[in-house]
């Protein structure tokens, strides 16, 4: 666990929307703890602004302790065009937010800051999650176990799920 604290301990993100316990898509997850209007700012996604070098060095290093856990997990997002954040900081309650294939949220960004934003009206209870937009390569390390009826089986960017489909598909023929 003493992997990816670095700076000073601060008290966990939280707002009045959700909770966070396990969840059923995967290890620990967000809730909604109330019902949430299309378009809220649910929660901020905070970290460590770093800049681009600094952002490649760590987003290497997490895919690769990422494929070694078998977990999803790079926290690396670009924030402009000098800048980034690295999320996997302690106190980012937001980088336990799930993705799904048919998310209820989507990311913000907006005046230097990362919102995970309610793309729809969300229910009390539900989970949260968004689409980690990841590229295609490497796929088949990262399955997706959102139960969405959309789902892809793996986590890709939505526009790259129906090459996804053609590639399982080809995979699966006799002789492949
Ligand atoms: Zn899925």
């Amino acid at each position: 666990m003493a992997q990816g604290i670095r700076g000073k301990a601060r008290a966990a993100t939280t707002s009045p929307h959700i909770e966070v316990r396990r969840s059923e898509i995967h290890g620990t997850g967000v809730f909604a703890s109330r019902e949430i209007a299309r378009g809220t700012k649910v929660l901020e996604y905070v970290g460590e602004k770093i800049g681009k070098a600094e952002a490649e060095r760590r987003s290497i290093a997490q895919i690769e302790r990422a494929s070694a856990s078998g977990g999803a997990a790079v926290f690396v997002f670009e924030l402009n065009s000098r800048y980034d954040i690295d999320g996997d900081v302690p106190w980012n309650t937001a980088r336990f937010i799930n993705h799904s294939c048919s998310p209820n949220c989507e990311v913000e960004i907006a005046r230097g800051r990362i919102w995970i934003v309610a793309r729809r009206r969300i229910r009390a209870g539900e989970e949260l999650s968004y689409d980690y937009g990841y590229d295609f390569e490497a796929f088949e390390e990262h399955p997706c176990r959102c139960g969405s009826r959309a789902c892809a089986g793996y986590i890709v960017r939505t526009g790259l799920r129906r090459r996804l489909k053609r590639v399982l598909a080809e995979n699966s023929k006799p002789g492949a």
